[in-house]
């Protein structure tokens, strides 16, 4: 393992911590990456936790520490494999003290029933502040001045800056951070605008935010600032295309995630002057090559990079060593559960006995996030069949977290937060049943969205050999494997449609793995899944809408 050097916070040396040595500890803790000393206090000085810092040193140093493990605690710079956790035979609680888990293996360690908790939201306000300093840096070419001073050059004139007082701020996102910069533009006197198709508007007009389209924020706002999570609609978000739709002489930031942007697109928008000036704080690449072509522009345009500082603030570094140690101690003395992006808080034994039946309610929430439009207001469960009423909760929560999931930023979604998160959006969580089994299922599963522009309605139900599958999709009858990437269309049943879109596919070789449609009767209206093997792109999207009888298209990746 590489040697890594500690946040800004003062980090504790690499040894073992027992507070107490009259009473023996009944965890052991081990710390494999740097984390915050103050914010840890309430484990090191806790006589029950046996805390065991390795930070940075070779595997070799720590991997029979494994062996007596209850408790692992890392960044994101420990890869906590498959193999390492199989050493593990005590381990309870893989704690990720931050957000992204991509350097957890998650899967293997539900598996073995070892909880993945992390610490969501801790910061956003770090986040928040530093994308309000680009914005400032931005309009008053603070870096650019600084440079030339510093070499010896005193020009003012060409340094001239704009206000943001009575300007417009258009903000891609309206989550956590998104709020939080709402706030902060609002006490500078800025006209806020927002695009996030998945809020309701009363929420965003709580917030004094004007909701808006994607196009009319690009073409009335002065900055942009991109706050939105990544998925397959945001990515490139900003393109060639909508930086056609920018207002001149706007300035972008993007303290969101590289792929947001494609940055040919922009380095070509800022060199013709469509944009006035860019602030990035993430990279399609990190860390940022020296030889990118968005390193040589920074020396000339007013582009200003910043290597992914957006948590970097000692207060969030102890806010998230804190958070992580609270949640460890209050699980390991009370059972009480806050951040698990794997388990959710319910009995054990009903969850066995749902099995498959909570990934379907996954599934078909993600799936719903997809093809849906408009601020999401309910969803509802419904449960047919043989389920029993305390598998409903479960259910429920599954299906919302699946939903949430696709919108949000998944590594901050967990089981015990979606509940809350929903909440906080105004989104209401419903559960319905009927005894009765539908249209001969032993067991069917109903997943209902009401969204400002109407309700989505997928049903699905699990095969005897554990294979998810969807049946209905609004009221047409389907029957399609739920996993994979799809093209879900909704037409006019006219001859010749199904045909017309096999052949587009092939031109683009895109392979077709399965194609259902359902329709209410002939001629009526239909609906048609359609299962492929490679990503289909926007501008085959774009081809197949313009076929004549096609009503929507939805582009779906479970
Ligand atoms: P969040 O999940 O609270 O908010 C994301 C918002 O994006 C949600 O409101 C969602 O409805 C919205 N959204 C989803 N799809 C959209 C679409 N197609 N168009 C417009 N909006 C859409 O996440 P957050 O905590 O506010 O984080 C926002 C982003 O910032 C994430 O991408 C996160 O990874 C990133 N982040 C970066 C740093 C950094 O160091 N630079 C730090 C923290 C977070």
């Amino acid at each position: 393992m590489e040697k890594r050097k500690s946040a800004a916070q003062p980090t504790l040396k690499n040894k073992t911590l027992t507070s107490s040595l009259s009473s023996p500890a009944a965890f052991h803790v081990l710390i494999t990456d740097p984390l915050a000393t103050e914010g840890l206090s309430l484990l090191t000085h806790n006589s029950q936790f046996q805390i065991h810092l390795k930070v940075g040193a070779p595997l070799s140093e720590w991997e029979d520490l494994l062996q007596d493990c209850h408790c692992w605690l890392v960044r994101s710079e420990t890869k906590v494999t498959e193999t390492l956790i199989a050493k593990a035979p005590h381990l309870k609680v893989i704690g990720r003290a931050g957000v992204g888990i991509d350097n957890i293996d998650v899967e293997a360690a539900s598996r073995r029933g070892i909880l993945v908790m992390n610490v969501p939201g801790a910061n956003t306000l770090a986040a928040a502040e530093h994308t309000f300093g680009l914005i400032l840096a931005l309009s008053r070419n603070i870096p650019q001045a600084h440079r030339d001073l510093s070499s010896g050059k005193w020009e003012r004139k060409r340094l001239m800056g704009s206000e943001l007082a009575g300007k417009t701020l258009g903000i891609v996102g309206l989550g956590r951070i998104g709020r939080e910069i709402s706030k902060r533009a609002q006490a500078f006197n800025m006209r806020v605008l927002a695009y996030d198709p998945y809020v309701p508007l009363e929420y965003a007009s709580s917030l004094g935010v004007e909701v808006t389209s994607l196009e009319n924020l690009l073409n009335t706002s002065d900055y942009i600032t991109l706050h939105t999570s990544l998925n397959e609609k945001t990515r490139h978000l900003i393109s060639e295309k909508t930086l056609r739709q920018v207002k001149s002489g706007a300035r972008l930031i993007n303290c969101a995630r590289g792929e947001l942007v494609d940055e040919k697109a922009l380095l070509k928008a800022l060199e013709e002057g469509k944009l006035r000036g860019a602030a990035l704080d993430v990279f399609s690449q990190e860390p940022l090559p020296p030889t990118s072509a968005l390193v040589k522009a920074s020396q000339s345009l007013n582009l200003i990079l910043t290597p992914h500082l957006g948590a970097s603030t000692e207060e969030a570094q102890l806010k998230v060593a804190s958070e992580l140690a609270r949640n460890i101690v209050d699980y390991f003395q009370q059972g009480i559960l806050r951040n698990a992006v794997n388990l959710p808080g319910f009995d054990a034994e009903i969850l066995e006995k749902l099995g498959d039946h909570l990934s379907l309610a996954e599934r078909l929430g993600r799936f719903s996030a997809q093809v849906l439009s408009g601020g999401l207001l309910e969803v509802r469960i419904q449960c047919d069949g043989t389920y029993e009423p305390n598998q409903r909760r479960p259910l429920a929560v599954a299906a919302l977290k699946g939903l949430l999931s696709s919108i949000m930023d998944e590594s901050g979604i967990s089981w015990v937060n979606a509940p809350l998160l929903a909440q906080e959006r105004g989104i209401k969580l419903l559960e319905t049943a009927t005894p009765a089994s539908s249209d001969g299922f032993f067991k069917l599963l109903t997943v209902s969205v009401k969204t400002e522009t109407g309700q989505q309605t997928v049903s699905g139900t699990v095969q005897p050999n554990g294979e998810l599958r969807l049946v209905r999709f609004g009221s047409l009858t389907v029957d399609v494997v739920l996993q994979g990437k799809m093209l879900v269309l909704t037409n006019q049943d006219r001859p010749g449609v199904i045909g017309l879109i096999g052949t587009l596919l092939g031109k683009y070789k895109i392979n077709i793995a399965d194609m259902r449609v359902g329709r209410k009767s002939a001629k009526g209206e239909a609906a048609m899944v359609i299962s492929v093997d490679e990503d289909v792109p926007a501008e085959v999207l774009k081809e197949i809408k313009s076929i004549a009888g096609i009503q929507a298209i939805h582009w779906v990746k479970l």
